[in-house]
Parts: C-alpha cells; structure tokens; sequence
C-alpha cells in the first residue's frame, strides 16, 4: 500500500474529501485571500520598479525590504554604509569564507567583497573566474572537504561561511562548521531537508497548510506503480533526493508517467531515486522567492524568473537556467507580501516546531495557478542564475545582514537596500548542453565587473598558463542592470559579444516577458 501524506491537497483539481486511500481524490484546500490570489498578467517593459516604487519612497532612493523588526532608513543610499546605532548594534565580517565553485558563488563573493568593513573573500572551490574578482581570492579546497574547510576557517579566522549549494548543507556543513564555532549561513542537514527530500517537504507543507499540489509518496516500483493504475492520469513524478535539478519529470500521459517511475526505480539518480512523489501537475508562470532568515524572521529580496529550457520561445529539454531576471513583475510588492504570510512564515513556523533553527535561505519556487500561488519547490540555497541576477540588486548591508541571519539575531541588522532598475542575466553555455558538453575550449574576452555589468564565471577553470578554459555545461552568466529590462537585457546581450569560445550557445530571447525591444543580436 502506498504511504501516503497525511492529507492531500491539490491547488487545481478534487474536491473536498478525507483522502485516506490511493484511490480517493487529494483534499482541495482553500486559497489564500488577497492580492495573491488572482493570476497576474506578464507585465512588459521597463515596469517592475514603478510597481515596486509605489509603496516605497519616492525618487530614485533605494528600497527597503525589512524584516519586521527592523528601521527602515528610507534615505539610505545603496553605497552608503550600514548605519549601526547603539540600539542597533552591528557586527561587520571582515573575513569571508563562501564556499562553491558556481556563477552563483562568484556572484555571493563579488557583492559581499563590496561591503563595507569586508577585508578579504576566499571562495572555495571557485572558478576560473573567481580570481579576476575584485577582492576575492582562490581556495582550492572541494565543497565537500568539511575538514580541510574547518581548518581553513581557523587559519584564516574567517567571520562569516557562505555556504553556497545544496549537496554540501545536506551533508551537514553547517553543522560541522558551527559546531566550531563559526558563524554560517546556510541551514544545517535537518533544515536542508527542505530541499534534500520531497517526501519531507511535502509533509512539511501539509503540515503548515501551505499551498502546494496535492501528491504520493512511495518507496518502491510496485508502490508506486499501483498508485498510477489507481490514479489512472498523467502526473508529476519527483525523485526524493537530491538530482541535480534532473529528478522531476512533467508527464503529459499515463505511460510518460510510468515511463518515469521506472526510471527513477531503475536507478539513473542513484540513492536520490530511492523513493518518489507523484504529484498533481499545476499550470501558471513560475516565479522564485528568496527569504533571507535567521530561524525567527526574515528579509525577502525581490522575486526573480529564470528560463530552465535551453530552447528560444522555452521550448526543449530542462537545464539549470539559461538566463533570469529581477524583480520579475509577475509579484509586486503586495503579492509578495502574501507569499511572505501565506508560505515563508508558516514555513519558518513549522520548521521551528521540528526544532529546527533554520539559518540561511529559504528559496520558494512558485508556480501562480489560477487558485494563487502554490509551492512547486522549496530549495535550502540561492538559485542559480537567480543569485548572479540579484546580488548586482542588493545594498552594501549584504555582509551585516547574512552574518546576523548566521548569528540569529536578524532583528538588530540594518535594512537591506536594494537598488532601483532592473537586473538582467544571460547563460553562456557550451555546445551540447544540457548533455555531454565538450570541455577545454580557451574563453576569451572579459569584463570588468561593475555597478551595472558583471560576468560571472561558471563551468571554467583556469589553466596553469592562466588561460580560462571551459569545464561545464553553463559556462559564463553575463548580469546588467538598467532603469528598464530592455536597457538591462541589451547591455548584457552587448556585453556577450566581447566573449567567446568554440561551440558558446546562448538563448537570444531571455526576459522575452518583459523587453518591448527583443532586439536579437546576432549569434
Ligand atoms: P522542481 O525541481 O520540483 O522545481 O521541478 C522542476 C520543474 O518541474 C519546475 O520548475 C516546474 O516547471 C516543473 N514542476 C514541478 N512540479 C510541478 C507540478 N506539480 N506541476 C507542473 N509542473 C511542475
């Protein structure tokens, strides 16, 4: 019999009813009230930040995202330093370990690096971008070394761990390096379930009513077989564990669904493929939300879109983001103040009745279904290439904000500042991918980060002859930042013709949602 969640819920189909069998329709749950529940309509141009502006301060001042407790400084500018007082004191780290060797790590390294009071930034692995950034500087020591990373710490007397992805969280990094002493930020294995195990996210969601598919687990082929002749209809099926973002397949019939079950039982995601979810397909844009936390409360950034398919017009096979941009209208400030009540507090709320102390991020990827937003993932790190697109965004209290998330007292942070206009990135990525890419290649050209242009190494490696070479699939993430997303997209399609290397592929029409002037430059 297969094990089912304790109660099952779908956002798009069933109706009220105790599901207590395979064979019995998930619960229908109700819907959040309020601005999030109505679908919203792609908006174009240049419009995210008048959105956002209405309910901030006028002008071109930056603005607050606060957490609950904390003051809101509208006259802050986003280069200016944090402002402790003595009733708001503050701790500035000025030794950084981030910890990964992704665009995503770059990006954390390089705007952490700018803060002020920051000294130096050690990102390990890195890339073979990392060392071209400003103020960061190599360790080559792999994410999954948690003993050669202890003793990093402590030579280095390091203030503050970033850790970056998702593997090293759930194999307890975190924990190991706290238990040191260190500040991190990054939850440990139990909070990292969260995005580790679907199984227990699921459970987790039920649990705190938060909008989400209604969905099956089960441990074996057969369980979960039966369920599918019970169920007789297309479904979503999630391998539980950890897969690269390669776990999920969307099936259109019954026998794409079966085809995918005996994958996953056939072992192509290893250990994460042990068990499964079956879950009810939802339909509606998909927009990521970040929550910065320290376990009680929490700073939201503004919401991002990426584009997972490889092909133009979203089309082809699922990769890990060919390109984002941010904030993506889709939410406005009110909406997101809803998915703020409706999943990420509860969330916290029900990850601390498990006892756990949940510091780092909470990544809600949300699909927006005609019922309002519901809950497709829930991730334990920032998205990639979502964290490249938002870093150039955030304010110079980035530092203090993630060390006190990493010390618990969030509340006495200052107010991070994000900055006005829009953010744009686009994946450069090697022929072939997202199958067997070829490696190797010389990348030329760069790009001096800047306040409005960045390039963030991925996939590279630098080369004993200091040559940067391809090594991955998602090669470079090029990032913009404009008033307005075509001024943004367009800097960043122009900057991507000053780099190549054999086979570069990018997608010419990212942020399509959103330009008035698709203007596509030639390839
Ligand atoms: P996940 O790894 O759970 O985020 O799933 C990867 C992708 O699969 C998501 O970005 C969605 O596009 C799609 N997906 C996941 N769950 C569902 C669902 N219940 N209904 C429709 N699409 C889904």
């Amino acid at each position: 019999m297969a094990a089912l969640g304790s109660e099952l819920r779908t956002g798009s189909t069933g109706s009220p009813r105790a599901a207590t069998g395979a064979n019995r329709p998930p619960q229908r749950r109700s819907q959040p009230k309020g601005p999030a529940r109505r679908r919203p309509e792609a908006r174009v141009g240049g419009s995210a930040w008048q959105d956002w502006g209405q309910q901030r301060p006028t002008g071109s001042a930056p603005v607050a995202f606060l957490h609950p407790m904390a003051p809101s400084d509208p006259a802050a500018s986003a280069a200016a330093p944090p402002t402790p007082g003595p009733a708001n004191p503050v701790a500035l780290p000025a030794r950084i370990l981030v910890v990964g060797g992704g665009g995503r790590e770059n990006a954390l390294g390089w705007a952490l690096a700018r803060c002020p009071g920051v000294e130096a930034v050690w990102i390990a692995p890195g890339n073979g971008g990392t060392a071209g950034l400003p103020g960061c500087e190599v360790l080559a020591i792999a994410e999954s070394n948690g003993e050669a990373l202890a003793a990093a710490c402590r030579e280095r007397a390091i203030d503050l761990v970033v850790v970056g992805p998702e593997s090293p969280l759930a194999a307890g990094l975190a924990d190991r390096l706290r238990s040191e002493g260190f500040a991190v930020f990054g939850p440990g294995a139990d909070g990292a379930q969260l995005e580790a195990s679907k199984q227990w996210a699921k459970a987790l969601m039920m649990e705190a009513g938060i909008p989400t598919a209604g969905y099956w687990s089960a441990s074996s082929r057969q369980e979960a077989l039966e369920l599918l002749e019970r169920l007789n209809r297309p479904l979503v099926v999630k391998a539980d564990g950890l897969a690269a973002g390669k776990g999920v397949t969307v099936a259109a019939s019954v026998e794409e669904t079966r085809a995918a079950i005996e994958e996953v039982f056939d072992g192509r995601f290893g250990a994460a493929g042990a068990s499964l979810v079956l879950e009810e397909p939802l339909s509606g844009p998909e927009v990521s939300v970040f929550a910065l936390t320290d376990g009680r409360t929490m700073v939201l950034l503004p919401p991002a879109q990426d584009h997972k398919r490889i092909g133009e017009g979203d089309t082809g096979p699922n990769t890990g983001g060919m390109g984002a941009y941010a904030p993506a209208p889709l939410l406005d400030a009110a909406d997101l103040e809803a998915v703020r009540r409706n999943v990420l507090e509860p969330t916290l709320t029900a990850l601390h009745s498990r006892g756990i102390d949940y510091r780092g991020v909470i990544y809600a990827g949300l699909m927006l279904t005609a019922n309002g937003p519901q809950v497709i993932e829930f991730n334990c790190r920032f998205g990639d290439p979502e964290c490249e697109t938002l870093m150039p965004l955030l304010g110079p209290e980035l530092a203090a904000v993630l060390l006190a998330c990493a010390q618990g007292n969030l509340a006495a942070a200052p107010a991070l500042t994000i900055a006005p206009g829009c953010s744009a990135c686009v994946i450069a990525a090697a022929a072939g991918y997202p199958g067997e890419v070829r490696r190797g290649d010389t990348i030329h050209g760069a790009v001096e980060p800047s306040d409005t242009l960045q390039l963030f190494h991925a996939g590279s490696r630098r080369e004993a002859n200091g040559h940067c070479v391809t090594a991955g699939g998602r090669v470079l993430a090029m990032v913009a930042q404009a008033d307005d997303f075509d001024a943004a997209f367009e800097g960043a399609y122009a900057a991507l013709q000053r780099v190549s290397f054999a086979g570069i592929t990018y997608r010419r029409d990212i942020g399509h949602q959103v330009r008035r002037r698709p203007s596509i430059p030639p390839t």
